[in-house]
């Protein structure tokens, strides 16, 4: 069996109870950078441990290639756990890999995880909804270019009030600043930069659209961006 597994934020008490089963079990572990490391040591003995990491979009591996070694192991192997940090569908290419499998008639299991761009900010007591804050949320992907004319993100839409979850996006930060000032948001609009969410080295910066730059120069990934109201919670619940 191949199980397409969800990771967690980063906290390795995180991770499902279904995770570590089948983790467990597992006879090879295909992960990703972001899946913590310690998850690893819940492998049995002998586990084989095959890294197919990515940084912030960049591939180490091309994805077809991270196909291919996944189906070659589930050929040699009972159990194969492919894991990925937080959710597997959500920005982790999960999707393909399923959709790989499935043409491929291989037989396989979704394990979904707790995505980052929930857990990360209610871990620095942000909550991404908030009955008369925030009524909804987005999760956007910060890896596109807000400047490119032609984008599949409605930047535009980003005028109302609801919470905007960046993830890859720490390094395009300026330019995700500049282009919501430009579509209407005011230049004191909350927002946070938080780094290694829920792990002991986590951080959270807190600021507005005029000063994250600078008050969050230094922070390493992972990190997210939270755009929104929801963001002053931060003080009163953290
Ligand atoms: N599938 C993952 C997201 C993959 S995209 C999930 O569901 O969480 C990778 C991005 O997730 C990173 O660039 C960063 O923006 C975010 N991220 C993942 N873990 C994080 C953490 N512990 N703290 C802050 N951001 C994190």
């Amino acid at each position: 069996m191949i199980y397409l597994t969800g990771a967690g934020p980063g906290d390795v008490e995180l991770l499902t109870v279904k995770a570590l089963k089948a983790i467990e079990k597992a006879d090879v572990i295909i992960y990703d950078r972001l899946a913590n490391p310690k998850i690893l040591d819940k492998g049995k003995e002998g586990v084989k441990l095959i890294y197919v990491g990515k940084e912030d979009g960049r591939h180490t591996l091309p994805q077809s290639e991270i196909n291919q070694v996944i189906y070659d192991s589930s050929k040699k192997y009972e159990n194969v756990v492919r894991l990925k940090g937080g959710d597997p569908f959500v920005f982790g290419r999960g999707g393909e890999e399923a959709i790989f499998l499935k043409e491929k008639g291989m037989e396989f299991e979704i394990i979904p995880g707790i995505t980052s761009a929930i857990s990360v900010p209610a871990s620095f007591g942000i909550p991404v909804t908030h009955r008369g804050v925030s009524p909804s949320f987005r999760v956007v992907t910060g890896h596109e270019d807000p400047t490119k004319k032609e984008s599949l993100v409605d930047w535009e839409s980003f005028k109302t009030d609801e919470t905007i979850v960046f993830l890859m996006g720490f390094h395009k930060l300026e330019k995700i600043v500049k282009k919501l000032i430009e579509v209407g948001k005011s230049k004191d609009y909350p927002c946070c930069v938080i780094s290694k969410g829920t792990t002991k080295e986590g951080k959270c910066v807190v600021g507005d659209l005029s000063n994250i730059v600078s008050k969050s120069k230094g922070l390493e990934t992972p990190a997210l961006i939270v755009v929104g109201k929801v963001v002053d919670l931060n003080s009163l619940i953290f």
